[in-house]
């Protein structure tokens, strides 16, 4: 990457479900603790996945992250001398994290975020869309399709094994539910 030196700019990591994300935000922030440049990880509360303060990735990797509600929390845990700011699973923040960011990356901060590009039924999520677009570097990643091989770009998902219903929401807590890999053919939304 032929890199800006002299001012901020944001990183944007993004694809489906098991592409890689979060092996790719920690790789890079593994790179920055190497160069000895001061980071911050954060992430919102709603991912509890595998643990409330870390990233993990879905190979094991993990890295220290802070478990943030509002977007604004990011500004308040950070200092003048933070160098770069990571947020993983960016797709859950309110529209706030846009500005915060914009913030970070015109204070001089290098800002990497990884987030889904898209929800189950293949819609665009949250701020992540308008963050690619106001990104200085964007990177897609795909996964593997589970059905058929093929490279995925959409993240399916199925309650009770049957293909989530496009009305379902996003976020629904307590359900038995399962989201795996897919490409633009094998992903399926019921009507
Ligand atoms: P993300 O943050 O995008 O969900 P992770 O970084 O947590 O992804 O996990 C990526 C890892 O998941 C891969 O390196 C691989 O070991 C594993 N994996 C499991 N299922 C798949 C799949 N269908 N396609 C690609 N990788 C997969
Ligand atoms: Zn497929």
């Amino acid at each position: 990457m032929y890199q800006i030196n002299n001012t901020g700019w944001i990183e944007v990591i993004t694809g489906p479900m098991y592409c890689g994300k979060s092996e790719e935000l920690i790789r890079r922030l593994r790179r920055v603790e190497i160069a000895r440049q001061k980071a911050h990880v954060f992430k919102p509360v709603i991912d509890n996945r595998y643990s409330n303060k870390d990233v993990v990735s879905h190979n094991g990797e993990r890295i220290e992250a802070i478990p943030v509600n509002h977007p604004e929390e990011i500004l308040q845990r950070i200092d003048k001398n933070t160098e770069v700011v990571g947020i993983d699973e960016v797709q859950f923040f309110s529209n706030g994290i846009i500005s915060i960011c914009e913030q970070l990356a015109d204070e001089g901060k290098r800002v990497i975020v990884a987030g889904l590009d898209r929800d189950f039924r293949g819609e665009p999520f949250g701020p992540v869309p308008e963050l690619l677009a106001r990104a200085e570097y964007v990177d897609k990643l795909h996964a593997i399709c589970v059905k058929c091989g093929e490279l995925a770009s959409r993240t399916q998902r199925l309650i009770d094994g049957e293909p989530a219903s496009y009305d379902d929401p996003v976020i629904m807590v307590g359900a038995e539910e399962v989201y795996e890999a897919r490409c633009r053919k094998c992903h399926e939304v019921k009507n």
